[in-house]
């Protein structure tokens, strides 16, 4: 069998490219998109194992063009993994949230998700042939799909819906051999979060997290290079929590 290729969409840099790192360890081939013109420092160590393709998730054209790309280069795609996502510009009360961050958002993290998705899949139906591993898709979620940050509502609600595109396409692929699995990562170290460094610093010193520390883009990498090893093939619509144990009730 030819080498596997995956497509890392938001894979140039932060918990996409701990998941890019990952794969390529584990000998894959991956396309990595984001909204750059270059794809940076730690996509260029990588060499051939890595190509980057700047692709707006959010965009219908950049989305097609990424697939066309993938099947005329590759002929084959074995994994998506969603990634690719933003948070609100500004961290504005519910009562407040504009249209335009609304739309910003649900536009990347849930629209460019779910069409991507959905374009992929197609795709692979297409190029799978018969005796292969059948090929997979991970979101990225987040531990948000569930907890309630109304200074960010719309990231919020965004992250619940990736998590019905994971319900969705488990469901209606699942005819075809292709399992859907979601990630939902704690609070992970990444630009993402820099903002609010001393607030999560505090939060985890105060046992926010059972485990007591932040998590890394490695620890998704881990995670998403379990799924893609095949570890799970009886398992669909599967949600893994990577977040040091956030999501337990404690009382
Ligand atoms: P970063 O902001 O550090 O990196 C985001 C990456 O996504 C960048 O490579 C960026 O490209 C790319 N990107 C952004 N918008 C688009 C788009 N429209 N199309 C294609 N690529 C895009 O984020 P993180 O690494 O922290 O987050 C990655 C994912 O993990 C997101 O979905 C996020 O919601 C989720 N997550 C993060 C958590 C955290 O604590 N950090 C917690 C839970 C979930 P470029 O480099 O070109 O700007």
């Amino acid at each position: 069998m030819s080498e596997k290729i995956a497509i890392v969409t938001g894979g140039r840099r932060g918990i996409g490219l701990g998941i890019v790192e990952a794969l390529t360890g584990k000998g894959y081939r991956v396309v990595a998109t984001g909204v750059s013109p270059e794809p940076g420092e730690g996509l260029e160590k990588l060499g051939e194992k890595a190509v980057y393709l700047r692709a707006d998730s959010a965009v219908t054209a950049d989305r097609k063009r990424l697939l066309e790309a993938v099947e005329r280069e590759f002929g084959r795609l074995d994994l998506l993994v969603n990634n690719a996502g933003i948070a609100p510009k500004v961290r504005a009360d519910l009562l407040e949230m504009s249209e335009e961050s609304f739309d910003r958002v649900i536009g990347t993290n849930l629209r460019g998700t779910f069409f991507m998705t959905q374009e992929a899949a197609k795709l692979m139906i297409r190029l799978r042939k018969d005796g292969e591993d059948p090929p997979m898709i991970v979101n990225i979620g987040s531990m948000s799909a569930y907890t309630s940050s109304t200074n960010r509502g719309e990231y919020c609600m965004s992250k619940a819906g990736v998590s019905m595109v994971t319900m969705l396409f488990a469901d209606r692929l699942a005819p075809y051999g292709i399992n859907v699995y979601e990630i939902r990562p704690g609070i992970i170290r990444t630009d993402m979060t820099e903002k609010v460094t001393e607030k999560y610093d505090r939060l985890i010193a105060g046992g926010i997290t059972p485990i007591q520390r932040w998590g890394t883009p490695e620890d998704i990498g881990k995670a998403v290079a379990a799924i893609a090893g095949g570890a799970f093939p009886f398992s669909t619509g599967e949600i893994l929590n990577v977040d040091g144990g956030f999501h337990l009730q404690r009382l």
